[in-house]
């Protein structure tokens, strides 16, 4: 034995393995079946020799010669072994690392003489940090998936020397065998562990990419999963409910559309967008929109109307028991709706003769719309209905007021996310029928801004030369209303364009008198609220003076709303106490007395005529949206230098006629008994009171006036008297509007003296007789005549 040879070396078949190594301290079963390998292992076993296992270069070759093989290889011992069908499958522990030196024979196997290899140990810190490192990343390995035998690892993780963990690792590995060969070969622990590390950090790599994936796909594939699940479910559903297939409510569409009866035009667009539908799949959000859509138009009336007889007698009837008074306005609406029943008529043979003769229709133009002006709660809308109660049509009301988008009126374009009719077709759709009774409410509050001008869409909405081919824009096909019976209301004109202003027929309603507000109240508020309240009949006894009380003190207005909410107030304390107390059916007597009880304090205290005549503060009358009313006008006089001082949110109009009214003062010193310089030491304060309410117009010229006058001459004016009219600077009186509504509330506040323009005294038939009998009217020209009946004392005039 020579110096070199110092290692343990061995002399054994050799049994050359295609593509693995057994590792020292590790075992393996590997299965032979080349004859060669066969015999080396039979022989082996039978001797109870070990054999040297090594890998070939090449794993094709089936017949290596020894250069073919590695020349390092592994001691392996045959642990166990079964043969089973001339091949062996044996379980093999690794002994040693032994290099062959070189081949004793080949035949009937390879026999080599080989040496062991010992490993450097490398047992500095540095081994054991990448040691630790690589158990960790083991673990690491393991918990990402890495397959591997479980005791095998266990083994790996539980005292185990470096040395022994680099050849396990070695083993479990996932690298190519001339890797594993490579790892083998290494001398050193340390340099082994720094390979392994590196292979292993790669294998840990792909699996946290792998396991993302997988996630990924996961994910994918378990949304898939479920929406194919809940589909399949919805369609059990359907199947069970018989709603299976999309064919049978295309089918029912296509009969509705069938059945309303829709003009030639809009049935093929209805066709249309079935069949648009009917290839739309289920899940397509759109075909939600078409569906829609398709309700619209199977749901428009468009041929659905009520008869279309008027009797004007009845109508006349309905008129009169559902309101009181009101002649005048009845009177216009039976003229209208004779009117319209000749048209009917005469459109009706027209039609006959023209189809016989089969010509188109030219359509003629219908009279202009009824416009329903005057204050709130003065019965505008209860007019309407009357008439289509009166009419047997259908009513439908649709307030205007603050609409600035044509789009309300036109509808939004069927691309619009959310669209829908404009406000007409809707109402059509609501009335069910093609000629209801279509109110459209507030007509003046409609406004215009930059999303285009409703005006003119509800213009052609009214135009009876178009509106038989009225377009809305969600809609797309025409709809004719030239058989609505369309009525506005508004509660002044001023603010309504004049291309549609021109178009209305105009009704005022100007407000009711306390004597007509009494037998409204009496005759058919009462009985209203009555039935709302579900009160029994005779129980609740309002005595008129208990009635007149409410109207005086609880009520400031020109219609009865506020009338009709106090009343109902006392209904509803009423219904509390039968409800409570069930025997209670013994009337209950409303006094002036008992009010307080049930409406609490008096609401309105100062009743005009219970004041007493004062100086500097002068009744004017004005028109507001809310009616005619009373307002006063106070002066006072200051030390000063002659300014004029105006406050009250007056209007610039309003101003300019309390400077006016100053200049003809300061001119008439003379016939006024005033000091010539009296505008040198003195100010002079005009205040409207009620400040927050904006006021304006010339027509409170000549109280502003007579205020002034009083104010400067110490004369009071006498409380009872109101007054209206515009004044120039020399004086004169001059005409003013809305004297009806003035004029009603003058006497409502209890005026007894009324001093109007002479220019206005045409006006006087259209004031309801009881007013015109207790007021004292007087019609004058010059601001003198005013000063006369206004100031209780007359005026002396200075000497000059
Ligand atoms: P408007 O439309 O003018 O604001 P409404 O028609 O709503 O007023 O009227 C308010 C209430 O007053 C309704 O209950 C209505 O029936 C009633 N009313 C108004 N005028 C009369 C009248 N002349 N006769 C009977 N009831 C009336």
């Amino acid at each position: 034995m020579n110096d070199i040879d110092v290692s343990p070396s061995y002399v054994l078949p050799v049994v050359p393995i295609r593509d693995g190594i057994v590792f020292p301290g590790t075992e393996m079963i590997l299965t032979f079946g080349r004859q060669r390998s066969v015999s080396a292992i039979e022989s082996a076993k039978a001797s109870g020799q070990k054999v040297l296992l090594v890998m070939q270069r090449n794993p094709n070759i089936n017949d290596p010669t020894p250069s073919d093989l590695h020349q390092i290889g592994t001691v392996g011992e045959i642990v166990q072994m079964m043969k089973n069908e001339g091949e062996i499958n044996a379980l093999v522990k690794g002994i040693a690392k032994v290099q062959i030196q070189s081949y004793e024979t080949v035949e009937p196997f390879f026999i080599a003489r080989a040496f062991e290899i010992t490993d450097n140990p490398d047992e500095g810190d540095e081994t054991k940090a990448l040691f630790n490192h690589l158990t960790n990343e083991l673990r690491n390995a393991v918990k990402l998936g890495k397959t591997m035998d479980f005791l095998t690892f266990m083994n790996m993780m539980s005292g185990i020397t470096p040395l022994a963990l680099s050849y396990h690792v070695a083993g479990v590995l996932d690298i190519k065998s001339d890797e594993r060969q490579e790892l083998l070969e290494i001398q050193s622990v340390k340099d082994r562990f720094e390979k392994e590390i590196s292979y292993l950090s790669k294998e840990i790599k792909i699996l946290e990419l792998e396991r993302k994936i997988a996630n990924k796909t996961q994910e994918k594939f378990d949304k898939n999963v479920r929406e194919q699940v809940l589909r399949e479910r919805i369609k059990t559903i359907e199947k069970e409910l018989g709603q299976d297939d999309d064919s049978k409510e295309t089918k029912e569409l296509a009969d509705k559309i069938k059945k309303a009866n829709m003009p030639p035009d809009v049935r093929t667009k209805a066709e249309k967008e079935l069949s648009r539908l009917a290839q739309m799949s289920q899940y397509n959000p759109e075909s939600s929109y078409v569906r829609t859509y398709l309700d619209m138009l199977i749901e428009l009336p468009w041929s659905v109307a009520s008869p279309n007889d008027v009797v004007i007698k009845d109508a006349e009837k309905v008129l009169d028991t559902d309101h009181y008074g009101l002649k005048k306005i009845k009177e216009r609406i039976l003229e209208y709706l004779a009117v319209m029943k000749l048209r009917a008529q005469e459109e009706g043979a027209e039609k006959q003769k023209e189809e016989s003769k089969q010509v188109s229709r030219k359509r003629k133009a219908s009279p202009t719309i009824l416009c329903f002006v005057g204050p709130p709660g003065v019965g505008k809308t209860s007019i309407g209905k009357s008439i289509a109660r009166s009419l047997g049509r259908k009513f439908v009301k649709m307030s205007l007021g603050g609409i600035r988008d044509e789009a309300e009126i036109r509808g939004h374009r069927r691309t619009y996310v959310g669209a829908l009719p404009g406000r007409i077709i809707q109402g059509i759709k609501q009335a069910g029928t093609k000629n209801p009774v279509f109110m459209l409410d507030e007509i003046d509050k409609v406004g215009t801004d930059f999303r285009g001008d409703p005006s003119s869409a509800l213009l052609e909405a009214l135009d009876p030369e178009q509106n038989y081919a009225f377009s809305d824009h969600y809609l797309e096909v025409p709809f004719d209303l030239s058989d609505v019976f369309f009525i506005t209301t508004c509660n002044m004109l001023d603010t309504i364009p004049p291309a549609l202003r021109d178009r209305l027929e105009v009704i005022r309603f100007a407000g009711y008198t306390e004597d007509e507000k009494f037998h409204i109240a009496k005759d058919f508020l009462y009985e209203k609220q009555r039935e709302v309240h579900s009160i029994p009949k005779n129980i609740i006894d309002i005595s008129d003076a208990a009635m007149y009380e409410i109207i005086r003190r609880y009520t400031k207005e020109a219609g009865v709303r506020n009338l009709e909410r106090e009343m109902a107030t006392i209904f509803r304390k009423i219904a509390k106490i039968i409800a409570d107390n069930e025997k209670t059916q013994t009337s209950i007597k409303i006094t002036p007395g008992s009010l307080h009880e049930y409406l609490g304090p008096y609401i309105f205290t100062s009743y005009l005529a219970e004041k007493k005549d004062e100086v500097g503060l002068a009744t004017g009358m004005a028109w507001t949206e809310a009616g005619g009313d009373i307002l006063f006008i106070e002066v006072a006089l200051m030390p000063g230098k002659g300014a004029l001082t105006l406050t009250g949110h007056l209007g610039d109009v309003m101003k300019e006629s309390a400077q006016a009214a100053l200049s003809y003062i300061r001119s008439k010193w003379k016939l006024l008994g005033l000091d010539e310089k009296f505008f040198h030491k003195t100010d002079i304060h005009v205040h409207v009171p009620e400040g927050a309410v904006p006021k304006d117009g010339p027509s409170a010229g000549a109280a502003i006036a007579t205020a002034i006058v009083s104010a400067l001459t110490k004369i009071p004016i006498k409380r009872s008297v109101a007054m209206t009219g515009e004044i120039t600077l020399r004086g004169r009186v001059l005409e003013i509007g809305g004297v009806k509504e003035k004029v009603i509330a003058a006497h409502r506040a209890g005026i007894k003296t009324v001093i109007l323009p002479k220019n206005n005294k045409k006006d006087l038939e259209d004031i309801p007789k009881i007013v015109q009998k207790e007021l004292d009217f007087h019609f004058v020209e010059e601001i003198d005549e005013v000063l006369q009946v206004a100031l209780s004392r007359k005026i002396s005039k200075k000497a000059s």
